[in-house]
């Protein structure tokens, strides 16, 4: 299978002080893949380092079978990659007009297309397309961001703990607003400390320290004393 996203031996960290340890990552094309781990692991360190929001220590970055390891991060964004925050949505501008902001760089008619497959995906912003994005619910506005992130038709949609903030209800809508997601064929990296994600993915990563501790499919993880023991809180009683 294709792989879409390959990091290789990613070290990285703040002025002097390193938080990842030579990390290898793979997204095969077309696929969920989540990072788990707990507060502190380096998770975000490590999806603004695959950015180049944060300058890379050693290591190497591939997208679509291209070196994008010196690569600023608009050209990694050009090329398919989008980055889905929470910081990404203009709470003063109505839906439509979020959805604009998104694929500004788009011609009319894609744009109008574009918006229009956005509506048919979430009819719920096509009922809301004239509300300000500050009056959203929070589940709701998780879901204009990955609509927004959509509009330029990347190949790789990178999310920051899109469940961060949000009660156990919404957390159930933005795995629904996911599924839809990667129906369409997109491929997503998304970091969580909720495991309810690994549902969604086809495969999943667990960073701990700065290291990779554990990988493999979701439902090889859901077994795995490494995540059993630090996300489901249960221990194998033969072992203790
Ligand atoms: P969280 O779920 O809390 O965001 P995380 O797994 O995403 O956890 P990171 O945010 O990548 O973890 O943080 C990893 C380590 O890097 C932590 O020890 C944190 O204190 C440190 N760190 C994060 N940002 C900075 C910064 N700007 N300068 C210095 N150290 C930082």
């Amino acid at each position: 299978m294709e792989v879409i996203l390959r990091a290789e031996g990613i070290k990285s960290g703040y002025e002097g002080v390193q938080i990842l340890w030579g990390v290898d990552l793979e997204i095969p094309d077309g696929q969920a893949v989540v990072l788990l781990g707990p507060n502190g692991a380096g998770k975000t360190t490590l999806l603004r380092t695959l950015l180049g929001l944060l300058p890379l220590w050693s290591g190497r970055i591939e997208f679509a079978g291209n070196d994008i390891t010196r690569l600023a991060t608009e050209k990694r964004v050009r090329s398919g990659i989008a980055f889905m925050s929470e910081l990404g949505v203009f709470p003063d501008l109505n839906l439509a007009d979020n959805l604009r902001m998104g694929g500004y760089f788009l011609r009319r008619s894609e744009m109008d297309q574009r918006i229009s497959k956005m509506y048919e995906l979430f009819p719920d912003l096509a009922r809301l397309r004239r509300n300000l994005a500050g009056s959203l619910s929070g589940g709701q506005r998780k879901m204009l961001g990955v609509a927004k992130a959509l509009m330029s038709e990347p190949r790789l949609l990178i999310m920051d703990e899109p469940s961060a903030g949000l009660s156990p209800k919404y957390v159930k809508e933005v795995i629904e607003i996911l599924k839809v997601a990667h129906a369409e064929g997109l491929s997503l990296l998304i970091a969580e400390q909720n495991v309810l994600f690994l549902e969604q993915a086809d495969y999943g990563y667990v960073l701990e320290g700065g290291r990779i501790a554990a990988k493999g499919s979701a439902s090889e993880l859901k077994s795995s004393d490494v995540v059993r023991r630090a996300y489901f809180g249960m221990v194998d009683e033969n072992k203790k």
